[in-house]
């Protein structure tokens, strides 16, 4: 029985206040839920007072990003181990807004190059996660022009082959894949449930051949692209969705909420 991740994704919006005061109104609308694991994702610098405020109710925290290497002199990154001190359980790896997959057309090519991740360092960060005891929630996701071009199973199983390379079969079962259309992300376009099942039930057939049948049924595979109140329930009924990955709707508590309450 895999239970469902629900993950709120506050990307950079809302201060240590604002952040407080979400997962204090959060803990009440949802005391009590117990068919779902609830985390949400704050900023940095929020992530240590929010895991403090959420500690011994059912909402957990990830952060949105880590490096890949333990400590030293690397500038303005934060490693895995940092954040499992600071109270977070879970990490986000390889989101498309860090791959830099999102096609911003108000950046210039110099500042979009910025957003640089790729395979490699996704399976780098996922180690390091693993190795400290964090757990990575790895995203995919095709491009529209990817999905036009009849190549979204081909995108998809390569990112996922490329993030889980040098896995052991246990932590392999104990990963979290999130399937993110990019072109699902922040647009109101939700991905059809019958297709958004199919890529999920695809992912899962990706890690049997990896990993076996048993690691495969294990692994949580979540869909991420415009989930909302209205649409949660269908999506997260679905054999192969585990879960949703929410970006826009999980900056209100009542929206966030009724999505959780849907599972
Ligand atoms: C996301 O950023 O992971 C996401 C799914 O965003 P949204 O729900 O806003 O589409």
């Amino acid at each position: 029985m895999r239970k469902p991740l629900i993950a709120g994704n506050w990307k950079m919006n809302k201060t240590i206040g604002e952040s407080v005061d979400f997962v204090e109104n959060l803990r009440t609308e949802i005391a009590g839920v117990e068919n779902a694991e609830v985390i949400v994702c704050p900023p940095y610098l929020a992530a240590h007072e929010v895991a403090r405020r959420v500690g011994g109710t059912n909402i957990g925290v990830a952060v949105q990003d880590v490096f890949w290497k333990e400590q030293g002199a690397y500038t303005s990154q934060v490693a895995p181990k940092m954040a499992l001190d600071a109270g977070a359980t879970y990490a986000i790896i390889g989101h498309s807004e860090t791959r830099g997959r999102f096609g911003k057309e108000d950046m210039t090519p110099a500042q979009f190059a910025y957003f640089a991740e790729s395979d490699e360092t996704v399976n780098a960060k996922v180690h390091e996660c693993l190795a400290v005891g964090l757990k990575p929630i790895m995203c995919c996701g095709e491009t529209i022009d990817e999905r036009k071009a009849d190549r979204t199973d081909e995108v998809i199983k390569a990112q996922v082959e490329n993030g889980l390379k040098g896995l052991t079969t246990e932590q392999a079962a104990g990963m979290v894949i999130a399937y993110e259309p990019v072109w699902a992300i922040g647009t109101g376009e939700v991905c059809d449930t019958p297709e958004a099942n199919r890529v999920c039930g695809m992912i899962r057939g990706t890690v049997a051949s990896l990993f076996g049948d048993a690691a495969a049924q294990s692994v949580r595979i979540q869909y991420g692209g415009s989930v909302k109140p209205d649409n949660a329930a269908e999506l997260l009924s679905q054999s192969d969705i585990d879960g949703a990955l929410v970006g826009g709707a999980s900056l209100k508590v009542a929206d966030f909420a009724a999505i959780i309450k849907s599972v």
